[in-house]
């Protein structure tokens, strides 16, 4: 066996060994398999290559299978023991250098999560798997002809091949070679057999990053909000100490343009920037600003395939790329001078990943800042509670841009009371009055529409008039959704399908009533109240293809489109000057969610979409229905008011010791049982409060109870919730690493996952 150890870095560079006794070592992380460090002996032959950063291959186990594993340190230690040799060495270059490896241990630690599989998310698959590489064969003519070249006859095709490499020498394929003389490879082949020209072969990128043609942009004159921020952001980069601001601008202040011109600081420095958007701002619109701006921009998005990854990597590495834009993974981009770390919209939740490593690309963001010794700068109209609270304590710096550029002033916003609404009028459509009216009036001007609504599908309750069953997924504990297309009813969290019934399968005689408002019934009526304008709609449904966003967003900014109607992914980031009307068809959908941010998601979303209008030279309009139009969350939104908000909402915060004020930590178990699951997740939080009461830690337990979702794909899900001052933070998590290990091996149908400071309550 190798021998374990506990995590240890870089103690030792030096790699000279002084002592008879002493062996070189290499410290080893497996992604799959054991997750404690293993040392190996490097040996002889492989003492140039092996070093941190690199994959190498190593005998494991009784049966010495042949793992792959990552070499993350290199050590000299006095054998006492005998060590297992590596056996070869994979890569050729280091895949991470010796601070993104320090990230990495940092990370295993801090999300708790396996070393290696922190590695593996890293790491870029198509890095790993060297995708878009090819070996290629270049031609060169040999010295030992060099030396008899009278003696050679030659014909005139090979005397013309000849002088070709003997000008590219090293650079030409023989195929390459055969296309420019017009020939084919055959006096190539001759001329390889005769030893006068020879091949080498060298494995090279082949894939290509596709570059976009954009037209270059100058820079705006800034207003002076914008000068001082961008003016505190470079002070912040001089002081070459890591220190964090918060931009808060509302919606349409120019903070784009902030980053830019301080980026572009950077970069006549040599240094480069990494800039985390959320996925769903990625849109042409980022793209082409950040590249207007900048010679050599690398944008990180999901479609990437695999060899593009990996080409984008090389030149990130190499120091080519002046700014990575990208989403949450883009933190790893291997920027060789780090200058700046942005992170717009940074109270996005999809900065958290949801799948293990749960890790926070802020915090990340932080952790690298931190090391680099640079500044790293949020920025959002709405920033999370967490962020605001660390600004006013004085731990962040705060910067604030009040206004819009060029004085536009922020949209009015006003409420209909949907209570009012369905008094007066009955059920009725989606559209109050009001909203009606306001549109009409919008259109007639020339103007364009936005309308959120976040739900997709046409009827989102389908239910038996007679017995009341709602028809619900059988594996997800979730209602059903109608999509009039496919006339199907599908669950929007396993994708199960089924045909629309007509008659309710339960007690097999009730007709079935399908109501509830999505985006598909919003469209429909739409069409009916609007027949003389052209309305697309945008949500998963129909943004499946690859380029239909962009697509969409450009029809709707060439003006061919009057309404533009969706879910949250319209909510966010886009600039069209010509929307001078915003409705918020429902505002509450996610205002009575079991959980304690929801009051804050909903000041958000009605927020942002609202900034989505005005940002022209016409007035923008906001109208919001609203069930709650009294809630705090939505009163402030109306108002723009997020220090209102705020203010609200840190004390109840306080109270109940939720974050900025406390540290959560959320445990969920899932088994294909009900009975298993409840039964181990009452053990795991026994196991925990016994820890945390050895300890003499004060933590709060929440639950266990079965999760608000009681069932996703046919498991059933409890989950519970552990509370504690932010003193207690590592200490609670040194109780989720010993949990981990003590519940390592237990029923296969039961799983279970540990999410530090979650973002996902349901
Ligand atoms: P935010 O991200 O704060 O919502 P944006 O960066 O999208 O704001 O800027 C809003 C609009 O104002 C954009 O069209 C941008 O090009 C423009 N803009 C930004 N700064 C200036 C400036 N100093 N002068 C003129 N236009 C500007
Ligand atoms: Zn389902």
């Amino acid at each position: 066996m190798g021998d374990k150890k506990q995590i240890f870095l870089f103690k030792e560079k030096q790699t000279t060994l002084q002592d008879q006794n002493e062996v070189l070592t290499a410290s080893v992380v497996f992604s799959e398999g054991p997750a404690e460090v293993y040392s190996y002996l490097i040996p002889e032959r492989l003492r140039k290559e092996v070093c941190p950063g690199k994959r190498i291959k190593v005998p494991l186990g009784r049966a010495n299978r042949k793992m792959i594993g990552y070499c993350v340190a290199l050590e000299k230690i006095t054998s006492t023991r005998r060590l297992k040799e590596i056996d070869s060495v994979l890569d050729e270059t280091t895949l991470l250098n010796e601070k993104m490896i320090e990230m990495t241990a940092w990370m295993a630690e801090q999300f708790l999560a396996p070393w290696g599989q922190i590695l593996e998310s890293v790491v870029p698959a198509g890095v790993r798997e060297q995708a878009g590489v090819r070996e290629k064969t270049y031609l060169f003519i040999t010295d030992d002809f060099c030396q008899r070249w009278q003696e050679e006859k030659l014909s005139p095709k090979q005397r013309k091949v000849l002088e070709l490499v003997a000008k590219y020498s090293g650079r030409l394929s023989p195929g390459e070679v055969a296309h420019r003389v017009g020939s084919t490879v055959a006096p190539i082949q001759s001329l390889r057999k005769r030893g006068i020209l020879d091949v080498i072969r060298k494995r090279e990128m082949v894939a290509e990053v596709k570059h976009s043609q954009v037209q270059k942009e100058g820079d705006k004159l800034l207003s002076p909000q914008q000068t001082n921020a961008k003016d505190q952001i470079l002070k912040a980069v001089y002081s070459k100490k890591q220190k964090t601001l918060l931009l808060h601008g509302v919606t349409g202040s120019g903070k784009t343009e902030v980053y830019i011109q301080a980026i572009q600081e950077i970069v006549r420095a040599g240094q480069q920037a990494i800039v985390l958007v959320p996925e769903i701002s990625l849109t042409p619109q980022t793209r082409h600003r950040f590249q207007a701006r900048f010679d050599s921009v690398a944008v990180l998005h999901s479609h990437l395939s695999a060899s593009e990854r990996h080409a984008h990597w090389q030149n990130i590495a190499s120091g080519k790329v002046q700014v990575v834009v990208g989403a949450r993974s883009a933190i790893f981009a291997p920027v060789p001078q780090l200058g700046l770390i942005v992170l717009d919209e940074e109270h996005e939740p999809s900065f958290k990943q949801d799948t293990a490593p749960r890790y926070h690309a802020r915090e990340i963001a932080f952790f690298r800042a931190q090391q680099e010794g640079v500044p790293l700068v949020l920025g959002s109209a709405t920033p999370s509670l967490e962020s605001w609270y660390k600004a006013s304590v004085g731990e962040y710096q705060l910067l604030s841009m009040p206004d819009r550029v060029a004085k536009q002033p922020l949209p009015s916003v006003s409420t209909v009371d949907l209570r009012e609404e369905s008094k007066n009028r009955g059920p009725r459509g989606a559209i109050a009055r009001k909203l009606y009216l306001a549109m009409k009036e919008a259109l007639r001007e020339k103007g364009q529409v936005i309308l959120l609504l976040n739900r997709r599908g046409h009827d989102t309750h389908i239910q038996c008039h007679d017995c009341g069953a709602v028809v619900a997924c059988p594996d997800c504990d979730i209602a059903l959704t109608y999509h009039l297309n496919e006339d199907r009813l599908s669950c929007h969290y396993c994708d199960y399908q089924q045909p629309a019934p007509k008659v309710c399968t339960d007690c097999q005689q009730g007709t079935i009533r399908y109501g509830g408002l999505g985006t598909q019934k919003l469209e429909i009526q739409i069409q009916k109240l609007f027949p003389n304008h052209t309305s697309l709609r945008m949500d998963t449904d129909t943004m499946k293809k690859a380029g239909s966003h962009e697509e969409a967003l450009a029809k709707f900014r060439k003006g061919e489109v009057d309404i533009l109607l969706g879910t949250q992914m319209i909510a966010k980031g886009l600039d069209f000057p010509n929307v001078t009307l915003v409705g918020v068809i429902n505002a509450d959908t996610a205002l009575h969610f079991p959980d304690f941010r929801s009051a804050e998601r909903t000041f958000q979303l009605v927020t942002q979409v609202a900034g989505r209008t005005g940002r022209g030279e016409r007035e923008g309009h906001v109208l919001v229905q609203t069930y709650s139009p009294d809630h705090p969350a939505i009163m402030a939104a109306v108002k723009h008011d997020f220090e209102m908000f705020a203010a609200t909402e840190l004390p109840a915060r306080k109270e109940f010791g939720y974050p900025p004020f406390g540290t959560l930590v959320r445990v969920v178990v899932r088994s294909d049982t009900e009975k298993k699951g409840e039964t181990f997740s009452d053990q795991l939080a026994d196991y925990f409060e016994k820890e945390a009461n050895k300890e003499g830690l004060s933590i709060r337990m929440l639950g266990p109870i079965p999760a608000p979702i009681a069932k996703i794909r046919g498991k059933f899900r409890f989950h519970f919730m552990l509370q504690a001052d932010l003193q207690t933070q590592q200490a609670l998590k040194r109780i989720g690493q010993s949990a981990l290990r003590a519940f390592k091996r237990i029923d296969p149908d039961v799983q279970w996952i540990i999410d530090i400071n979650p973002m996902e309550m349901l």
